[in-house]
């Protein structure tokens, strides 16, 4: 028996961590959230799920219409993230066709999507370096369980498609978290 410990790498990502750059306690893997679209042009105050409407502009938690002819979706885009346990989530948004909008807002309170998606829409929330203020195309894929929906952006060739492939290293995601004034530190 030895007492030899290989050292380890401190993991940034272990536990409650203090947060360098915001000041707050984070919890674990750290996920960042967009409240609304970018192209959303009020202030982001969201109304309850329940109140969804198809015409005029209308912003909940899950749910976005905008002009009465945009609609888009909350969901979330995972990364993984080398030698963690969980992966990296990029709360987003992605744009639906109305068919399937309305598809989804059936579904939605059963989570009910069988042979559903995937679907394709446009993500339309900025991240870091990988997506400016172009949309970007994506697949949408329903979840069971009342969980988001979840993206894969559809260009093979996409820095962001290869890193949702392949996962990122702990620095990068530093990296991204920093653009969004949080700083793990490693
Ligand atoms: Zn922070």
């Amino acid at each position: 028996m030895s007492w030899f410990r290989r050292a380890k790498p401190a993991n940034p990502f272990a536990g409650n961590w203090t947060c360098a750059g915001c000041g707050e306690v984070h919890q674990g893997m750290m996920d960042l959230a967009a409240l609304a679209p970018d192209p959303w042009p009020h202030e982001r105050i969201q109304e309850p799920n329940s109140a969804v409407r198809l015409d005029g502009d209308f912003l909940s938690e899950d749910f976005c219409v905008m002009d009465s002819r945009y609609f888009f979706v909350r969901a979330v885009l995972e990364i993984p993230v080398h030698g963690q346990a969980e992966k990296f989530g990029f709360g987003c948004w992605s744009t639906l066709s109305r068919d399937n909008f309305e598809k989804y807002l059936d579904g939605f309170d059963n989570a009910d999507f069988a042979n559903c998606g995937p679907w394709t829409g446009w993500l339309c929330n900025q991240l870091g370096t990988y997506i400016g203020t172009d949309p970007e195309g994506v697949y949408v894929y329903p979840q069971p369980d009342r969980q988001r929906p979840t993206l894969r952006v559809a260009n093979p060739d996409h820095g962001l498609a290869i890193d949702q492939e392949q996962g990122i290293s702990v620095e990068q995601l530093t990296e991204i978290l920093r653009f969004y004034g949080h700083a793990p530190t490693a």
